[in-house]
């Protein structure tokens, strides 16, 4: 019965006939939760939703703590052809109430210390229900999937239908909502899993969140297709990570897991069995791929994708991970470099605005027909807003967001080539360069450096360093020192914070 429900069948395909085999492990109390047995909690999720007169195409929405009953209302809303649509756990209810008039569910789940709060805006955009899940896995939606029988008939779904919305992190305006259909989300986790060689030997340690494409889609959807395991860790601790190591073949994380992660002894011993580590969502660090290589032994695989186009790029599994790239376009996965303003292709070699095409990507964008028109073209590719290159070799580099392009006197600098050459310098440990408004320049360029603890660094010691190497308009006019860089929770510099704090500087 699985075959009418596009994205369902092809999640459950590998487990068939191996629903003994154990997909999530909890690394607390040690349980392990059968395919079988998750599947089954996912079809009475799908018949409670049903109960409730949750439709095909209905929203759901959900701001609730990443527990395993939260992955069985993903499936459950695939099952029952419902759009399931995951917020951040860091929204205000002021914020969550934009995503409740936008996207208009049928359903809101959140957690109970949020239920007080939630209930009234809930009632004010139209929401007939709201249901509970708890970090402990109670909650009244629990209650709800415990009251059904066993099985459920999945709801039928062709390739194009919407299986989720996620909401973009809105840095520039409003936020907003990707559509992404059933065989976006199918055709890239199959196109990661044969890519990354999952099978159902693998045990991944999952400590990503689950309302980001990159825990939702890429970590949770690749282990079902594989019929693997993953170790359900609620967010990232070090130390819990060190422990499931010897245990796990695969770690997928952010680059602040990497950072972090090297920071703790014995490292090189834990992982001894693993076979694969994947970066992404945000640039790692040339030196925390290389001081990974030397500690363990492996390279990281570091791939680039986003909300709308799922994952775009990988490094080789078999070949050369190449640091500071995100390696070649997925199959089936078509990029090219772009002018910025006309969207001719560039030659090769040039930095312009990266634009991709493939099943991968989204619909468009929620309730938004002119924003979609805007970024999505015609011909079907999406422009990323990433500014990138190719090299040589075929890798694809990302210089930086077109946004955080800085024009200082007319001159376009790209951040990221003044970040390289300022993190090489000794005693550095990041950086992080915008553009701030300058009365003369239009905007002046900033560095905003990191130390290393113990370091004795000085605006002139950093501009003297790199004065050799960078062509005059491209030089910070100010160097500020920073004990660490604003980041949001996938690990990504908030450069926009930055902006905010330097906006004076020159004024
Ligand atoms: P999100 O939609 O939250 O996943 O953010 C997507 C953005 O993260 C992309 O458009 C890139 O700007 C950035 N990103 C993702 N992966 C990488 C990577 N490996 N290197 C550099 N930037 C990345």
């Amino acid at each position: 019965m699985y075959d009418r429900n596009y994205l369902a069948h092809r999640l459950r395909h590998a487990s068939i006939g191996r629903e003994d085999q154990p997909f999530l492990i909890h690394p607390d109390s040690g349980a392990e939760v059968s395919h079988g047995a998750f599947f089954a909690n996912a079809e009475r999720m799908a018949s409670a939703l049903s109960r409730m007169g949750v439709k095909p195409g209905d929203r759901v929405a959900v701001q609730a703590p990443k527990t395993q009953a939260m992955l069985e209302l993903y499936i459950g809303c695939v099952l029952a052809g419902a759009v399931f649509l995951p917020l951040n756990t860091g929204y205000t209810p002021a914020e969550v109430r934009y995503f409740l008039g936008d996207a208009t569910p049928a359903l809101l789940v959140c957690d109970p210390t949020k239920l007080d709060d939630l209930t009234p805006l809930a009632a004010e955009c139209g929401v007939r229900h709201i249901r509970t899940i708890a970090s402990d896995g109670s909650g009244s939606l629990v209650e709800a999937r415990d009251g059904e029988a066993p099985g459920f008939t999945p709801m039928p779904r062709d390739p194009l239908d919407l299986a989720a919305i996620l909401y973009t992190s809105g840095t520039t305006g409003r936020s907003k909502g990707a559509m992404l259909t059933h065989r976006a989300l199918a055709s890239n986790s199959e196109t990661l899993r044969d890519t990354w060689r999952f099978t159902p030997d693998d045990v991944l340690i999952h400590a990503l969140p689950i309302f980001h494409t990159h825990g939702l889609f890429v970590a949770t959807n690749i282990t079902l297709m594989a019929g693997g395991a993953c170790i359900f860790l609620p967010g990232f601790d070090a130390e819990q990570i060190m422990a499931a190591m010897p245990k796990a073949t695969a770690l997928m994380g952010v680059p602040t897991f990497y950072t972090r992660l090297l920071q703790q002894e014995g490292l090189s011993e834990a992982s001894k069995t693993m076979r694969l580590f994947v970066s992404g969502s945000a640039p790692l660090l040339a030196e925390t791929h290389d001081r990974w290589r030397e500690v363990t032994g492996h390279a990281i695989l570091e791939r680039y994708g986003m909300t709308e186009t799922n994952m775009n790029t990988s490094n080789p599994y078999d070949g050369d991970r190449r640091a500071g790239t995100v390696g070649f376009p997925l199959p089936g996965v078509e990029l090219k470099v772009c002018d910025p303003e006309t969207g001719e292709d560039l030659p090769q070699g040039e930095i312009g605005m990266l634009e991709v095409r493939g099943d991968n990507v989204f619909a468009g964008y929620w309730q938004m027909p002119e924003k979609t028109a805007e970024e999505l073209r015609e011909d079907g590719f999406f422009i990323t807003g990433d500014l990138g290159r190719i090299d040589d070799d075929g890798y694809v580099h990302i210089v930086g967001r077109g946004k955080d392009l800085i024009i200082s006197g007319g001159f376009n600098v790209y951040p990221k080539e003044v970040e390289t050459l300022i993190d090489d310098l000794p005693g550095v440990l990041e950086s992080a360069v915008i553009g701030v408004p300058h009365p003369d320049f239009g905007e002046g360029v900033v560095a905003v450096v990191v130390p290393v603890a113990g370091a004795d660094l000085t605006e002139t010691g950093i501009l003297t360093a790199i004065a050799s190497d960078l062509a005059k308009f491209k030089q910070p006019k100010r160097v500020l020192f920073l004990p660490e860089l604003p980041r949001n929770t996938m690990g990504k510099v908030q450069k926009n914070a930055l902006r905010q704090d330097y906006a004076e500087i020159f004024a």
